[in-house]
């Protein structure tokens, strides 16, 4: 290709692409519907060393034993009974995880979400050998109606339904979004301690047709785990209803013990991460979107 028509593209592809990546500045290289570079999106990668088997919290080695029924429980697992059968957690909420979760929930950019769907339905392949029902119901935890509307989308809806379109459970898996209702405003949890939080969300949730859930298997789905309080509360409720079992699915996780585990060797790094798995998929995002004839001329 003649230089001339290089510098066209690009001066071409610099004016209708002007952006760069937002989670670290440098300029994209590529056109891309979501506005963060490779780079970025390589360093996310899927929590890292043991995990409790219900909770999904970093278990110290010392709690890292199974049990007799191949279970490993953190301290808090083994006193109380969780209202979850298991909660999973794609990665650690920080860094570029975190960032690309701000950027769908608070800056409204819609990519994002087909990104975060994808290592969405990667743990959920996790748990999927577990489902017992031969169709699940996936249950986005729900916003306020008032938060609903200011934010114009519940972000956990749109991950929920990201996953479903590349998820190998697919088949079994039936998003319901309306089968369970926040009707009333909560405040915000952070700052609070673990009964100020229980007391914040008491009664926040609801199911207004238990029908829809007597007897059945759920698959409850958020974009972050933090403290656990919100989707053990959410579970709660759904079991009241009726649900036979509940299971928790997160694109991330606070993990307490992060710090102590910052130096784990790179050997315990995944080989692939959700990006390289369906990064044809991204392709095909690509192509669909504006602007395809340009990147013909490369
Ligand atoms: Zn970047
Ligand atoms: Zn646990």
């Amino acid at each position: 290709m003649p230089s001339w028509v290089r510098r066209a593209a690009q001066s071409l592809f610099s004016v209708l692409f002007p952006s760069d990546c937002r989670i670290c500045g440098e300029p994209l290289l590529n056109v891309s519907r979501l506005p963060v570079c490779p780079e970025c999106l390589h360093q996310i990668g899927r929590v890292r060393g043991r995990v409790c088997s219900i909770c999904g919290e970093r278990v110290l080695s010392a709690y890292a034993m199974a049990e007799s029924d191949g279970m490993v429980r953190c301290p808090v697992c083994r006193r109380v009974d969780r209202p979850f059968r298991r909660a999973v957690a794609y990665g650690s909420y920080d860094d570029a995880l975190r960032e690309l979760i701000h950027l769908l929930k608070f800056n409204g950019v819609q990519p994002a979400a087909s990104v975060l769907g994808r290592m969405l339905a990667e743990t959920i392949s996790a748990i999927e050998p577990g489902f017992e029902q031969p169709s699940v119901l996936v249950v986005p935890v729900p916003l306020y109606k008032g938060k609903r509307r200011q934010r114009g989308f519940n972000q956990a809806e749109r991950i929920a339904r990201a996953a479903l379109k590349v998820s190998n459970a697919r088949g079994r898996l039936r998003l319901a979004p309306d089968i369970l209702q926040r009707v009333r405003e909560t405040h915000s949890q952070i700052g609070l301690t673990s009964h100020q939080r229980r007391e914040n969300l008491r009664g926040a949730f609801a199911v207004p047709h238990a029908a829809d859930v007597v007897g059945r298997e759920i698959l409850l789905v958020d974009d972050v785990y933090t403290t656990g309080t919100t989707v053990s509360e959410c579970a709660k409720v759904l079991r009241l209803a009726g649900a036979a079992e509940v299971w928790v699915a997160t694109v991330a996780r606070t993990l307490k013990l992060a710090s102590k585990y910052a130096g784990i060797g790179e050997e315990e790094k995944p080989a692939v991460s959700a990006w390289d798995v369906h990064e044809g998929a991204q392709d095909e995002d690509v192509s669909a979107g504006e602007g395809s004839e340009i990147l013909n001329l490369e």
